[in-house]
């Protein structure tokens, strides 16, 4: 039995992501998703900046002028291939090799994981292949793959270094992320100098100390991590990492002590006012599930913040859209663009509105219940913990977090400052819960669509029901 081998490609982005800082956009993560995403995307100009290349690995169809298949000509893979080289196409060159027998296969496959820093593509491994192909007929496939093709994956890449301390960061909700700072080491093509310790038991059950020699790990495109700690390399001067009690980034006068809920893995701030939270918040802000805010992604918020025109939510609604017009890669049509969803975001629902303000476990449905029950958002400034709780489906920890911030005069203010840019903070008619009718023929009637339906899909026959059975909850007294 004969074989060959391949690698599998990714095309190098260094200089892509060169480009990409220079003009203030987002940085790519690794190749594999920046090709997949280039060909995904509509303009071809945009693709092309990309330089993409292809190689082709393999030989589908086949036939001649006369339309008789050639593809059962030849006799073996690496003869395919061979051919389509000779026509000009991208193929494997010096990776590719038919071997004699297995213990060839094994030598070309650990040769090039030597070699793979050398080569000018990143790779994670290579593709053994039965070369003759009457012996990959009779192998055949699986209902996922063929049976004469197998993956050989390089080793995650490892190196030790050591772990010299360890910030903390501050997310969307306030969780606390603590964060190890590595003496810089390279590893599989890149400098590794910080990597997320995720959270306290993530240190705990390691036994992570500050002084620890430690092994970090790089597998494929998986972000670097702490493998463990090597306590045998310890010289007695190592510290235990001692989660802080308090928000390491709020420096007012009363320090904040952060909390940690029953079930969860990350300790919070409950009242963070650093910049970081309010970046986050911004981000799920404008996004599809909160404002909705079109051609407002993250990269840009990421971008206006870095440039000061962003501090927190509010700033959304007074962007300078004549200063925006002069940036590279807008113009005055993307500008006005951008002014028409920003302007459409000041008319939505106030559940959207709540949603959008990132208060923890506060999430669409929550927020549909409460914007069901008050006239202007701000009247919740009156409300007690325990008006929360009768809402039905309102939880304590939820009516707690919803409480403490509209008991916060810092969102409240933001929340007025708000409104005073226009966006609306008032009940609408999306928010109102659909009126009550008992007389309703279906009403208090539990239906259940089994089947195909001939007329109407089971998402309309659904409504269609709901909409013939909706009555407001009340209280009935015998
Ligand atoms: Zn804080």
């Amino acid at each position: 039995m004969k074989y060959a081998a391949k690698c599998s490609f990714g095309r190098i982005i260094l200089k892509i992501n060169d480009q990409r800082l220079a003009e203030g956009l987002q940085l790519f993560a690794n190749p594999r998703n920046t090709a997949a995403g280039g060909l995904c995307m509509k303009d071809p100009k945009e693709v092309a900046r990309r330089g993409l290349e292809a190689f082709i690995y393999t030989l589908g169809y086949a036939v001649n002028t006369a339309g008789e298949d050639m593809l059962g000509r030849f006799e073996t893979h690496a003869e395919s291939l061979d051919m389509l080289g000779a026509l000009g196409f991208k193929v494997p060159g010096p990776e590719r090799k038919v071997c004699g027998n297995i213990r060839e296969v094994v030598d070309f496959c650990l040769y090039w994981q030597g070699q793979r820093e050398e080569y000018p593509y990143e790779i994670d491994g290579m593709v053994v292949k039965v070369n003759n192909r009457q012996l990959q007929e009779r192998t055949g496939y699986t209902s996922h793959h063929p049976r004469w093709a197998i993956a050989f994956k390089f080793q995650a890449k490892q190196a030790t270094t050591k772990l010299i301390n360890v910030e903390y960061q501050v997310g969307k909700i306030g969780s606390i992320t603590p964060v190890a700072k590595l003496e810089p080491v390279a590893l599989a093509g890149v400098t590794i100098s910080s990597v997320s310790l995720h959270n306290e038991d993530f240190i705990t059950g390691k036994d992570l100390r500050i002084g620890d020699t430690v092994l970090v790990e790089r597998a494929g495109d998986v972000i670097p991590y702490i493998v463990k700690s090597l306590p045998e390399l310890r010289q007695g001067k190592e510290e235990p990492i001692v989660f802080p009690r308090f928000c390491p980034v709020n420096n007012t006068a009363t320090p904040v002590e952060l909390v940690r809920e029953a079930g969860e893995s990350a300790w919070r701030c409950p009242d963070c006012v650093c910049g970081a939270q309010d970046l986050e918040r911004m981000i799920f802000h404008v996004s599809k599930d909160a404002m909705d805010i079109e051609g407002l992604g993250e990269s840009i918020i990421r971008r206006f913040y870095e440039m000061g025109w962003l501090r927190n939510i509010a700033d959304v609604y007074r962007l300078d859209y004549d200063r925006i017009a002069q940036l590279e890669g807008f113009g005055e049509k993307s500008a006005k663009n951008l002014r028409e969803s920003v302007d459409k975001a000041r008319q939505n629902p106030l559940h959207r509105l709540l949603h959008s303000l990132s208060i923890h476990h506060v999430g669409k449905k929550v927020s549909k219940l409460i914007a069901a029950e008050i006239h202007h958002l701000l009247d919740l400034r009156q409300w007690t913990v325990d008006d929360y709780l009768h809402i039905k489906d309102i939880g304590p920890v939820v009516a707690e977090n919803l409480s403490a911030f509209f008991h916060n005069p810092r969102n409240i203010e933001m929340l007025e400052t708000m409104e005073k840019l226009g966006l609306n903070l008032n009940q609408t008619d999306e928010d109102r819960p659909k009126a009550a009718d008992t007389n309703a023929p279906l009403h208090g009637k539990t239906i259940l669509f089994t089947g195909a339906l001939l007329t109407m899909s089971r998402k309309e026959a659904q409504e269609k029901a709901e909409s013939r059975r909706r009555q407001k909850p009340e209280r009935r007294e015998f």
